[in-house]
């Protein structure tokens, strides 16, 4: 049998890091990561068999649990058509009114291979329409690994203290601008300073790069007033939390209509998909309707494009998210009762199906107090979860996702794995 160690013994000679993503390689928590056989419902298999209740979700886009037979159904008979046609297709034309239905700020949409081609792209846009230079992010706000947005960047990037990359030119790190997630008074000063060079502001509407923390009340009703007033555009970034807080992703859930929208993970199904789009006199800027450059040979993959419909059938389902923001609450206050129970600081948020685990008592609200947590005790956490069959994101500054697959028992061995690990974690 292959083992893990073995694998990732080859790996390390051939992929920096063993890895072709970062966080994958568990370097944060300490150990060697596993490499997954098989996946099905809420469930990954290791090489060696072992099975691991999972969390992570391929980062997010399992939302009805791996390899769900509407999906891959969809796929085996797209794939009996061909693979690539670099042609249009009619499923890119059912996708875009499925989204466009779906997600109501959005006239137009642009289908492309990666959250992080949709950002790049979203803030192209915003650059020019607006004619300015500026963009404004936010600190522990990862966008994916554009040059623009890896700075004070989260996920990977702040996991391994770089949240400001070598290789991003410094003219280019300037055009950014960061602020503090959830500090308003400070997004209307640097409006105030900067007013006619702001071309956008990008925000995942509740942060999950940073471990996961929900905007405060009003927070972006604020946002969304300065860019109005300012003529900037308001991007919200819903590669995250598009499909997976509610079916209208963060916008819906907050009542709050942004200028441009980027996804990816959900609406791919498990494929290489994201998309932008926004309002019609914006995205009819984007070439060939406009002068603003984009492009992908594979993009619209009509392979791509039948896993995502799919998904997105799935998901309409009546009561979907009711149900998956049930479960999600299960888990984390009965997380929350088992640290109560052991006598560890600890607290949850959670938005939908989204949610994130802090070893703090405190509330967490910003970024300053998602780095302040104690990232140690949550690597002895994930570690004693781990060797109980539960896989966390092996970083204390990842969000957790629950699918509509993880079942009340999933949930209540996850509870008891988590009073051992923290039992173990603690000594
Ligand atoms: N934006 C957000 C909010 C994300 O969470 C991610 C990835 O985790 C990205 C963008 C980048 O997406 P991708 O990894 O598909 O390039």
């Amino acid at each position: 049998m292959t083992t893990n160690h073995e694998l990732f013994q080859r790996a390390q000679q051939l992929m920096p890091g063993g890895v072709n993503s970062p966080v994958r390689a568990f370097k944060s928590v300490g150990g060697e990561p596993f490499f997954t056989a098989r996946a099905d419902g809420a469930y990954l298999w290791d090489v060696e068999g072992k099975r691991y209740i999972d969390y992570v979700g391929s980062w997010g886009p399992m939302i009805v649990g791996h390899n769900h037979p509407h999906v891959r159904e969809a796929v085996e008979r797209a794939v009996k058509n061909g693979l690539s046609y670099g042609t249009p297709c009619p499923a890119e034309v059912t996708m875009a009114e499925t989204i466009t239905r779906l997600i109501p700020s959005i006239d137009m949409v642009r289908m492309v291979n990666s959250g992080t081609e949709a950002t790049m792209s979203a803030i192209r846009l915003a650059r020019g329409a607006t004619g300015r230079n500026l963009i404004v992010k936010f600190e522990g706000c990862y966008h994916g690994h554009g040059d623009s947005f890896l700075v004070k960047a989260g996920s990977g990037a702040l996991t391994f203290g770089v949240p400001t990359s070598p290789g991003v030119p410094k003219a280019n790190a300037d055009l950014t601008l960061t602020l503090a997630y959830n500090d308003l008074d400070a997004a209307a000063r640097l409006f105030d300073e900067h007013s006619h060079d702001i071309a956008g502001l990008i925000i995942e509407p509740v942060a999950g790069n940073m471990n996961c923390i929900p905007p405060k009340d009003g927070y972006l009703q604020g946002l969304r007033e300065l860019c109005t007033k300012h003529g900037a555009l308001l991007i919200f970034d819903e590669v995250m939390t598009g499909f997976r807080v509610a079916l209208g992703g963060a916008q819906a859930y907050y009542g709050v209509t942004p200028d441009l929208t980027t996804f990816g993970k959900i609406i791919g199904g498990g494929m290489p998909v994201g998309a932008y789009g926004g309002r019609r006199d914006l995205m009819q800027q984007i070439a060939p309707a406009g002068p603003i450059y984009q492009a992908g040979t594979l993009s619209g993959n009509p392979v791509a494009m039948a896993a995502g419909l799919a998904m997105l059938e799935l998901i309409q389902a009546p009561g979907f998210y009711d149900q998956l923001a049930a479960r999600t609450r299960l888990l984390t206050d009965g997380l929350q009762a088992v640290a109560d129970g052991e006598g560890v600081a600890f607290s949850t948020n959670r938005v939908g199906g989204m949610f994130g685990l802090f070893f703090t008592q405190e509330k967490v609200e910003s970024y300053a107090q998602a780095t302040a947590a104690d990232a140690a005790m949550f690597n002895r956490f994930f570690h004693g979860m781990l060797e109980r069959g539960v896989y966390l994101a092996p970083s204390a500054f990842e969000a957790g996702f629950v699918s509509s697959a993880h079942s009340e028992q999933d949930l209540a061995d996850t509870l008891e794995a988590a009073r051992g690990a923290l039992r173990t974690a603690q000594t």
